[in-house]
């Protein structure tokens, strides 16, 4: 159930509200208000509330609204909200500003090198992603790696690369954040967050991206056998915590064929448009671990209507610390993004409704 509260509501209103509220869920949570679109809203699990009690809550004159949301995810659904949710980025650092989702057509493309290797790599790659036409850069400072013994990245050394490479090519970064004490740096140094695939469950991390402040956009990734549900579930813990700028990315996920590094699930893509308002990205570089199939699944990906790409780049795929096997150079992210681009524009888009 989500509640929107009048906006002519008084305090004593509020308080009689929040009273029946505590009452009828038996006060076992502390009820708390989000800001969604400028409007404050309540959403709780209402499998407990009868006919009667859910009576008496529409007639109290704090409640504006009151709808039933049969999906367990409630804020992010496509049932509570109906148009497109639409994220600028690049909002608190001086930097270009890239919106996404809303009723933009034309694809986003963030790409980069898997991970900050050093200055120089970052900003030839840096440079070279911007001139291919790429509107975010992406760059791994904390890398979560399976071995313990592989590179696992600058750290905050990295950050500070980023932010030179912002500076130098105007373009906004996104990075991945690990931990909730790490929330704050990052985002001093980021423009959006990353929560990584292993993160998907990490919710003390999804309530500090939540939390911050400045509302960054988060870029939730699929987790490696998330269903979508988890994954809606994921990002409305952080939209419940009151950060409605939610993109979320679809990386492949886990299956029986070591061909490929994981599978992509383009049928999410469409699928989560149907549940979802939020963004959708894709990430062709972890979804199949090979760098020949990247342009392809770029333009699938793009042809299932998702918001935008992240692709992994970098000047010597060879020789790279990090994901070398699936990142292509600039050149062919140059193609990739030229052809995307054309793409989308003869595209006709579905139109969506809840
Ligand atoms: C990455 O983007 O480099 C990364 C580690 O991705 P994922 O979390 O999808 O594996
Ligand atoms: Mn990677």
């Amino acid at each position: 159930m989500i509640i929107t509260i009048s906006t002519t509501a008084s305090s004593e209103e509020r308080a009689q509200l929040m009273a029946l509220l505590c009452r009828i869920t038996g006060n076992q949570h502390p009820i708390k208000t989000t800001e969604i679109d400028r409007r404050e809203v309540i959403a709780l699990d209402a499998s407990g509330i009868d006919a009667q009690a859910q009576a008496a809550l529409s007639e109290q004159r704090a409640v504006e609204r009151l709808q039933r949301i049969k999906t367990p995810y409630k804020l992010v659904s496509r049932a509570f909200k109906a148009q497109n949710s639409s994220i600028i980025i690049g909002q608190h650092h001086e930097c270009e500003q890239v919106t996404i989702g809303g009723e933009i057509a034309e694809p986003v493309i963030m790409a980069g090198p898997c991970a900050v290797e050093n200055r120089d790599q970052l900003i030839t790659t840096a440079r070279a992603v911007k001139a291919s036409g790429a509107q975010v850069l992406r760059g791994g400072a904390f890398k979560p790696r399976t071995s313990p013994y592989q590179f696992q990245g600058l750290g905050v050394e990295g950050l500070h690369m980023l932010a030179e490479a912002r500076q130098i090519t105007g373009l906004p970064v996104i990075t991945e954040v690990m931990e909730p004490g790490m929330v704050e740096i990052v985002a001093q140094h980021a423009d959006v967050l990353q929560i990584g695939a292993r993160n998907i469950q990490n919710y003390p991390l999804l309530l500090a991206v939540g939390h911050h402040s400045k509302k960054l956009p988060v870029l939730l990734k699929r987790g490696l056998s998330s269903t979508i549900d988890e994954w809606l579930l994921a990002a409305e813990y952080i939209v419940a915590a009151g950060n409605p700028n939610v993109i979320l990315c679809e990386r492949g996920i886990r299956s029986y064929d070591p061909q490929t590094r994981n599978l992509l699930d383009l049928s999410c893509i469409p699928l989560l448009h149907q549940l979802t308002h939020l963004p959708v990205i894709v990430d062709p570089s972890h979804a199949t671990g090979r760098r020949e199939l990247v342009p392809i699944m770029a333009r699938a990906s793009i042809a299932a209507e998702a918001e935008g790409l992240i692709i992994e780049v970098h000047p010597d795929p060879n020789n790279a610390l990090c994901d070398g096997k699936q990142s292509i150079t600039p050149e062919q992210l140059q193609q990739i993004i030229q052809e995307t681009r054309l793409f989308a524009s003869i595209m006709k888009r579905e139109v969506r409704v809840a």
